[in-house]
């Protein structure tokens, strides 16, 4: 079989972070009862105008300015024209050819390799309404979506990425810069974040260009993946089999993991952009721009370097943290607090990570702050409580967010007497006499076991460094 090769880029809308909606002083946030946060600019009536949302503009130049884009100083508004019952003007304000950011470019890293993905353009759109298929043929439309602004940051051609690996990268990484500079909630599954690849496979070498499709509708990285690796093999095997691959807009079922068709591609030329008569050009002032740029928070990269040199973490570790900046600033004000970075990443990484996870939630939605994590850190340190004590005290603490201190007092004093832990000595070597005599005869891997087999024994209360030390002292008597 031929060797095939696919080329892979990559359409992304962010909703931004702001108050108000794009051009009118409506509500931008997520849901709510519909159409409860409208007036005559976002529904369109007729003569209503529209007014720039200077913070909007703004993300956008953060935005250009952490994918290292070159600022367009004469940007514009264009209108996009078409009908759909979502876009009640007709018409979708956007910018056509004269985009916020240009040029700019974002590395990535799969197995080892590093790749620049060139980004052609950040612009700044509106979004538009919401459509509910209900059934009998009807359908309802929310517009509390309708003006909400939305980012399109698009990659370059020819593309950079081949490989659906690298498109989720792209995308992890992407997500975790939005997020980190404050632009973007990132979230996927309510479609503040979506993601759109296009793509085309060419025989290895060619040097002309297949037709692409585009697959939309994918709200995780997940199945930005699966979409990707199934668009692939099924375009590979229509040229296997002599047909053509049709430039469309194809849709994604994740349950059955397969694209289909949507809608036939437009053209550029159909949708007659023309600057928006309403708004003035869009002047971006170097001084602007270097106020922006000022005010710029470290990047993910630059954190993730600086977390290995100043706390010594594995490069690993540090990777994990900063994929999130609410994450890597949980961790770096843990550490200010308990002064241990390996262990806080250790439980960060581990139970919280887990125990986040299993709940669907953001480190900011928990009941867990720095200051409780920092606390248990300590009085695992200071003996207070032993290793085994801590994972079901993170558990407690993580859902009730009881202070540590005081579900350590809740669930009892730690067992360090002498006597009491002999005993429980003493009855686990009743219960297991053969491991014993083989510790005994010389057989330290029986050691570890045997400490294990005494905590459990103590429900995890006994003090770990006095059952080491006393169950030594008994090893020598025999
Ligand atoms: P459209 O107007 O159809 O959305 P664009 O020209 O804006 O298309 O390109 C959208 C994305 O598709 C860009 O990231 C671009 O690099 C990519 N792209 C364009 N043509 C191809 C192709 N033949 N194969 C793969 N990707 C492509
Ligand atoms: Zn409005
Ligand atoms: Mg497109």
């Amino acid at each position: 079989m031929a060797e095939y090769e696919a080329l892979i880029g990559m359409e992304v809308h962010a909703e931004l972070l702001t108050e108000s909606k794009m051009f009118c002083g409506c509500r931008n946030a997520f849901g709510g009862e519909p159409n409860s946060r409208c007036c005559p600019v976002c529904i369109g009536l007729p003569g209503a105008l529209p007014v720039m949302n200077k913070k909007a503009v703004e993300h956008v130049i953060r935005t250009a300015l952490a994918l290292n884009c070159t600022i367009t100083p004469n940007a514009k508004f264009d209108r996009k024209n078409y009908y759909y019952p979502d876009l009640p003007k007709g018409y979708q304000i956007s910018e056509y050819d004269a985009p916020i950011g240009v040029n700019g470019w974002l590395d990535i890293e799969v197995d080892g390799k590093e790749t620049r993905v060139r980004i052609r353009r950040v612009h700044l759109e509106e979004d538009t309404g919401k459509l509910f298929h209900v059934v009998g043929n009807v359908s309802h439309v929310d517009y509390n979506r309708s003006g909400v602004p939305l980012m399109e940051i698009v990659t370059e051609f020819p593309p950079d990425m081949t490989t659906p690996e690298q498109a989720r990268a792209y995308l992890v990484k992407l997500r975790s810069i939005l997020t980190y500079i404050g632009v973007s909630d990132g979230k996927m599954e309510e479609g503040s974040l979506r993601c759109e690849p296009n793509l085309s496979v060419r025989l290895r070498g060619s040097e002309t260009f297949g037709t692409k499709t585009e697959i939309k509708n994918l709200n995780s990285f997940r199945a930005v993946y699966r979409g990707i690796q199934y668009e692939v093999g099924r375009q590979i095997a229509m040229l296997e089999r002599g047909e053509k691959v049709v430039q469309e807009t194809r849709g994604w079922n994740d349950a059955k993991g397969q694209t289909f068709p949507q809608r036939s591609k437009e053209e550029a030329h159909d949708y007659r952009y023309f600057p928006e008569p309403d708004l003035v050009p869009l002047q971006i002032s170097e001084a602007w721009v270097e106020e922006i740029r000022s005010t710029m928070p470290e990047l993910p990269d630059a954190a993730r370097r600086r977390f290995v040199q100043q706390y010594g973490l594995p490069a690993y570790d540090a990777d994990v943290l900063t994929q999130t900046r609410a994450a890597a600033l949980f961790f770096e004000e843990t550490v200010r607090q308990c002064n241990d970075p390996k262990a806080v990443s250790n439980w960060m990484m581990g139970d919280f990570a887990r125990l986040l996870n299993a709940e669907n939630r953001e480190i900011g939605e928990s009941r867990v702050t720095p200051k409780m994590l920092a606390e248990m850190i300590l009085l695992i340190k200071d003996g207070t409580i032993s290793g085994k004590m801590a994972k079901e005290l993170f558990e407690k603490m993580f859902a009730t967010g009881e202070s540590p201190r005081k579900l350590a007092e809740a669930a009892g004093p730690q067992i360090t007497d002498s006597g009491a832990i002999q005993a429980i000595i003493a009855k686990v070597i009743g219960e297991m006499p053969d491991v014993w005599a083989a510790l005994c005869a010389g057989d330290e891997k029986k050691f570890g076991f045997m400490v294990g087999q005494v905590m459990k024994a103590s429900q995890g209360k006994a003090n770990p460094q006095e059952v080491n030390r006393l169950l030594r002292e008994r090893m020598q008597q025999g």
